[in-house]
């Protein structure tokens, strides 16, 4: 028998659902009022950009292509690997009407379709995004913010790490999750370790297997997850093995470089350590979501959440596309696609919610020149010239110099090359008190080996000839300011 009037329990099933609701999710996730979009509202507002796509992978480009075909004034912010993950892969057989490519050449195809389309491609960072106010604000490593009406995520992923002892301390000097930028610096003598049983996995060691003596890929279960295609590449190459059951405790090394990895092989339950002069890893990888944790609706896994066959998050107006929402899928076929359809659900947002229409495109042309005109890291490269050296014998004519970096990088490292115009910026900037150089990792090999260079991007700090720094990732502009700054306080 029901005591309760019908009214008072739907009101208190209501009160308890909101309460319940807004315990668990940011209120904006479910009040999110409508009404807020309005085009009066950024009419007289100067930096607004229809459409921001955060992040240049398949995704990023595909959804400016769209945009930008709209004549949506369209806003690439390319992130610090301008391309993404494609760039650190070889040949791409599987990405349709492209037999076989090259992953820096697809990007760098998709990167100017969208160019010839119209979409305005930034090379800089984003650093913050506020989605609680609309329009949405996107700040910039540069120092740009764009009034945003809507956002399309597409930051991808990253390669994860194990967290195992030695792994940070051999970053960069053995350790690895590159092997298109790292594997020239192994030769027939040394042998190197992959740990995965994916995909990447078995692409890393056959990009591995014609620099280093033997590869041998650890894989922690008894079988591969990588597909039967690859699988079966692996089969051609005759010093590449495979271990099973065995997981990885430690990285070893002899404080300079790595030198074994200490296995615990389930097989035999026995702690084992093998040689091995290098790292590579390929256990998967985690979404960059960090800009929207807390802020749109993630996965525990920290993926973003889409809404049914859409590309819709869980703020209005804010999209997702490619590995930053996908953890299914990871192609990058798939991930262009839904790029297109972000781009298309932000098409319809801005025309059904916001009143985008030709007239109020047309009145924000002066702005979009004015976006456009902003100086790029690219743009400011073609100024001066840094200094490259190439031997141990020049090194030893530059070691009087109380201050002297070296920025070592190859031809065939996307964020070594990305980095190369700051770096050029930053070296012109600090010229009267510090030395700065370039080295070609793939050209000096004797400078490389001389300081442990495992790794590109490279900054190795000296002072008066002695090494005192070492850092391995690629840097901005503001942080290689930063960097620099810290040793001529000194
Ligand atoms: P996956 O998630 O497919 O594979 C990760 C691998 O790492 C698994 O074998 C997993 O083991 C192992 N692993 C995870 N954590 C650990 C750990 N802590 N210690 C040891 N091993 C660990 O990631 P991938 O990066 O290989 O592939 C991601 C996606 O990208 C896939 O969809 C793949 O198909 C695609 N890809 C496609 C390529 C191509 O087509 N050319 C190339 C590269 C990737 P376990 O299996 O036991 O869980």
């Amino acid at each position: 028998m029901n005591l309760v009037p019908k009214r008072v329990s739907l009101f208190a099933v209501l009160s308890v659902l909101t309460c319940v609701l807004s315990c668990c999710l940011p209120t904006r996730f479910i009040f999110s009022n409508r009404n807020e979009y309005n085009w009066h509202q950024v009419e007289s507002m100067t930096n607004i950009a229809p459409m921001v796509i955060v992040g240049s992978g398949p995704a990023g480009y595909s959804a400016a292509i769209y945009g930008a075909r709209e004549r949506i004034p369209t806003y690439v912010i390319t992130g610090n690997e301008p391309g993404g993950l494609l760039t650190k892969t070889t040949v791409i057989e599987n990405y349709p009407g492209q037999p076989a490519i090259l992953g820096p050449e697809l990007m760098k195809v998709m990167r100017s379709q969208a160019e010839h389309a119209g979409a305005h491609i930034i090379d800089d960072t984003v650093v913050k995004i506020d989605l609680n106010t609309w329009p949405f604000t996107v700040h910039t490593e540069n120092g740009h913010t764009l009034n945003a009406l809507n956002v399309i995520l597409a930051t991808g992923a990253k390669p994860k790490k194990l967290g195992i002892p030695g792994e940070e301390k051999y970053w960069g000097i053995g350790v690895s999750s590159c092997a298109i930028c790292d594997a020239s610096f192994y030769t027939k003598e040394e042998d190197v370790v992959v740990i995965g049983g994916g995909d990447s996995a078995a692409e890393e060691a056959t990009q591995l297997a014609p620099h280093a003596g033997s590869v041998t890929i650890l894989v922690r279960s008894a079988t591969m997850r990588a597909s039967q295609a690859m699988q079966d590449q692996l089969k051609g190459y005759e010093n590449i093995h495979i271990l099973y059951n065995v997981d990885v405790q430690e990285i070893l090394g002899d404080g300079l470089k790595v030198t074994g990895v200490k296995l615990f092989d389930k097989s035999v339950n026995q702690v084992i350590t093998k040689n091995t002069h290098g790292v590579f890893l390929a256990i998967g990888h985690e979404p960059n979501s960090e800009l929207v944790r807390g802020v749109l609706k993630t996965n525990p896994a920290g993926y973003v959440e889409v809404i049914g066959r859409s590309q819709a998050t869980s703020m209005e107006g804010v999209f997702a596309a490619g590995e930053i929402e996908d953890h299914d899928y990871r192609q990058a076929v798939v991930e262009a696609g839904h790029g297109v359809a972000a781009a298309l659900g932000g098409m319809a947002f801005l025309k059904s919610k916001v009143g985008w229409n030709t007239a109020r495109r047309d009145s924000l042309q002066a702005q979009e020149r004015l976006f456009s005109t902003q100086p790029t890291a690219g743009e400011l490269s073609n100024d001066g010239k840094v200094p490259e050296i190439n031997s141990p014998e020049e090194f030893e004519a530059i070691k009087n110099n109380t201050w002297a970096i070296l920025d070592f990088y190859t031809d065939t490292c996307p964020s070594c090359l990305q980095m190369m115009p700051a770096f050029e910026d930053v070296a012109r900037e600090y010229k009267s008190q510090m030395y700065c150089a370039k080295v070609n990792a793939d050209k000096a090999q004797a400078l490389t080996k001389k300081f442990f260079v495992h790794r590109v991007p490279c900054l190795l700090v000296f002072n008066k000839g002695s090494l005192v720094a070492r850092f391995t990732n690629a840097m901005t502009r503001k942080e290689l300011d930063l960097f620099v700054q810290q040793f001529l306080k000194q």
